[in-house]
C-alpha cells in the first residue's frame, strides 16, 4: 500500500541563461514500510527531489514547474498550510551534513526539546524525560549528558544521532534520509544506517533513503530509482536492478562502482562530463543519457525514451531495449 506518491514532478532552477531542469517529470511511488533507495550521479535530481517532497524547494531557490505530491489524502503542493501540519511531524528529512543543520550556539538537548515543545505541546518535564528518551533510542550512552552539549563538542557520529533523534521525535510516518553520514567515515556510516534501519523497522516507518553509493543502496533498500539528469532511467526491486541492470546508465554505473571498488583506473562513467554541465542544459527532447551512452541511437537525441514496464515489474526509459523487445528479443541485455 502506497503511503506517499510523487506524480509528474518537474522542478527548475532559474539561470540567467535559461531555466535548468534539475527534475523532469518524474513519478514514483513509497509503500508503507519499505526503504526506497534513489541513486545516481551528483546533478542526477536525487537531493532536489527530496527537498521538494518535503515542500523545501524554495529554500534551495528552485521552481516547481508542475507535479502532485500525495499523502494522507492530500496533494502536499497544492497548499504550504498542509506542508506546515506534516513537515517535522509526518514526514521528517534527514540532511547529509548534520553540522550545519544545527544550530552551533544551543545544547543539543534544548534544540530537541524545542521541537519537542513546538510540535507536540509538550510541559517541560516531559520534554526532559522525552529528550532523554530518543537520545536512548539513537543507542547514545548517557543522553543527559549528550543533551548539556554543543553540537562542537560533538563528534560527526554522535552528531547524527541527534539529527536522528530529532527526525523521530515526533513520531513520523516516513523519514527521508539524504546521504545521512556520507561524509564519516564508512565505519560510523554502517553504524548509523543500521541504527535507522532498526528503528525503522521497530517503528513501522517507511524510508526514502538517498545515496550515490550502490553498496549502501544494495544493502538497506527494498527498491530503487536510478536517476541521471532529473529523470528516472530505471526503477524496481534492488536486487533485479542491480544484479541484473537493463538501463545503459545503471550498467556504466555499476561498471563504475566495481571498477572503484577493485581500485582500477579510468572507470567507464569517471571518462564523461557529469549531467549538468551539457546535456541538461539544452531543453533536452531527448535522452539526457544520449552524450555518454554507447547504444546511443539518432531517436535518442531527438525523442525521449517511453517508461517500459518490463514482466519483472521494472519500469525503464530506453529507446534501445524498446527496439530489442520490438524485434522480439524481451530478455534482450544491453
Ligand atoms: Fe542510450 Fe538511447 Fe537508451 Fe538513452 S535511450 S540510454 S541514449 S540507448
Amino acid at each position: 500500500m502506497e503511503i506517499l506518491k510523487v506524480n509528474d514532478l518537474t522542478v527548475y532552477f532559474d539561470t540567467r541563461c535559461r531555466p535548468v531542469k534539475a527534475v523532469d517529470g518524474i513519478s514514483f511511488a513509497l509503500r508503507r514500510g519499505e526503504t526506497l533507495g534513489i541513486v545516481g550521479e551528483s546533478g542526477s535530481g536525487k537531493s532536489v527531489t527530496a527537498l521538494t517532497v518535503m515542500g523545501l524547494a524554495q529554500s534551495i531557490g528552485a521552481r516547481i514547474v508542475s507535479g502532485e505530491v500525495w499523502y494522507d489524502g492530500k496533494n502536499l503542493l497544492s497548499s504550504q498550510d498542509l506542508y506546515r501540519q506534516v513537515r517535522g511531524k509526518k514526514i521528517s528529512y534527514i540532511p547529509q551534513e548534520a553540522a550545519p543543520a544545527l544550530n552551533p550556539v544551543l545544547q543539543v538537548g534544548k534544540q530537541l526539546g524545542e521541537m519537542l515543545s513546538v510540535h507536540l505541546g509538550l510541559s517541560a518535564g516531559d520534554v526532559r524525560r522525552k529528550t532523554a528518551q530518543l537520545l536512548e533510542t539513537v543507542e547514545l550512552p548517557q543522553p543527559e549528558l549528550v543533551a548539556r552539549l554543543y553540537p562542537h563538542q560533538l563528534s560527526g557520529g554522535i552528531l547524527q544521532r541527534v539529527l536522528l533523534a530529532m527526525a523521530l521525535s515526533c513520531g513520523p510516518d516516513i523519514i527521508i534520509a539524504d546521504e545521512p553520514a556520507s561524509s564519516l567515515d564508512t565505519t560510523i556510516q554502517a553504524q548509523i544506517l543500521r541504527l535507522l534501519g532498526t528503528i525503522k523497522a521497530r517503528e513501522g516507518l517507511s524510508l526514502i533513503l538517498i545515496a550515490h553509493d550502490l553498496g549502501v543502496i544494495y544493502q538497506n533498500c527494498d527498491r530503487v530509482l536510478i536517476m541521471y539528469g532529473g529523470r528516472i532511467m530505471e526503477a524496481g526491486l534492488t536486487s533485479q536492478i542491480l544484479e541484473n541492470p537493463l538501463h545503459p546508465y545503471t550498467v556504466s554505473l555499476l561498471e563504475t562502482y566495481r571498477c572503484l571498488e577493485e581500485g582500477m583506473k579510468q572507470p567507464g562513467l569517471t571518462k564523461s562530463c557529469p549531467p549538468a554541465s551539457r546535456e541538461n542544459i539544452p531543453d533536452a527532447l531527448g535522452c539526457v543519457f544520449a552524450y555518454r551512452c554507447q547504444r546511443a541511437m539518432d531517436i535518442c537525441f531527438l525523442k525521449k525514451a517511453p517508461s517500459l514496464t518490463l514482466d519483472d515489474g521494472r519500469t525503464v526509459s530506453c529507446h534501445h531495449l524498446l527496439h530489442l523487445r520490438q524485434d522480439g528479443n524481451p530478455d534482450a541485455r544491453m
